[in-house]
């Protein structure tokens, strides 16, 4: 996926200021718009935002807006299953996946940091969707720390269907650190920043969230807390949260 080339989830797109006149929404694009968003929500909702041929996303037979190529492909095979797909106007899933994506190399070299000799680190190579008991879902994506006992440490990114403004870093179930990436304040009040005061901005807040991570992985794991725990956060991941063994 070129994320470089790919702004961060959040960004507003361009009003259509021929309204009526069936202009691509993509900003700066005048082109007619002639391909619509295929995306349906999990309550049936369609995005239907349209776009030129040049702009839409295709992905096999079907066509998105940007938001939506990306919630559908971070979720990977279930992208496919409407229960994970959140409402039309939530970023939540692209968020996760997007900064699982960039802050990757540091996030990622804070957690292989901590392991321990006989330690082996699973990565999520997909968006998982979970609920909290009161029916919220929320979208995660991360890291399962195994040794010869089982999976003995889960840490990873949150990002709640109640406030996709915010994203937590959980240890199992445990929130440990709650952080505002700072381009959606930005993006609302309109501010303009330059790229470099941008970039300085991003590294500081990967650093904030690494610094969450290594206290997720400082703490008590999994079997310390007792089994319920440890059964709790199984209970938590889908199979296709499993796919890539990174070392
Ligand atoms: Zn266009
Ligand atoms: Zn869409």
């Amino acid at each position: 996926m070129a994320l470089a080339q790919t702004p961060p989830p959040g960004r507003p797109e361009s009003p259509d200021v021929r309204r009526g006149a069936e202009v691509c929404r993509e900003h700066g694009c005048a082109s007619p718009a002639t391909l619509r968003c295929e995306y349906v929500d999990s309550h049936g909702q369609p995005c239907g935002t349209r776009w030129c041929a040049d702009h839409a996303r295709g992905m096999g037979e079907h066509r998105y807006c940007r938001r939506h190529a990306a919630t559908v492909t971070a979720l990977g095979a279930k992208g496919g299953d409407p229960r994970a797909l959140p409402s039309v106007g939530n970023r939540g899933v692209s968020l996760v996946s997007w900064i699982f994506t960039e802050g990757h190399s540091t996030l990622n070299a804070a957690v292989t940091a901590r392991l321990r000799p006989g330690e082996v680190l699973f990565e999520d190579g997909a968006v998982n969707v979970s609920r909290h008991l009161g029916g919220a879902r929320c979208w995660e994506q991360g890291w399962r720390v195994g040794n010869r006992d089982g999976i003995v440490r889960r840490v990873a990114l949150r990002v709640d269907e109640n406030d996709d403004t915010m994203v937590s870093v959980v240890d199992g179930h445990t929130v440990v650190g709650r952080h505002v990436p700072p381009w959606i304040p930005r993006q609302r009040g309109g501010d303009q920043v330059t790229a470099a005061a941008g970039a300085s901005d991003r590294s500081r807040f990967y650093a904030l969230l690494a610094s969450s991570v290594r206290r997720a992985l400082a703490g008590p794991g999994l079997a310390e807390r007792g089994r319920g725990a440890e059964a709790d956060a199984g209970a938590h991941l889908t199979p296709s949260g499993i796919a890539r063994r990174r070392r």
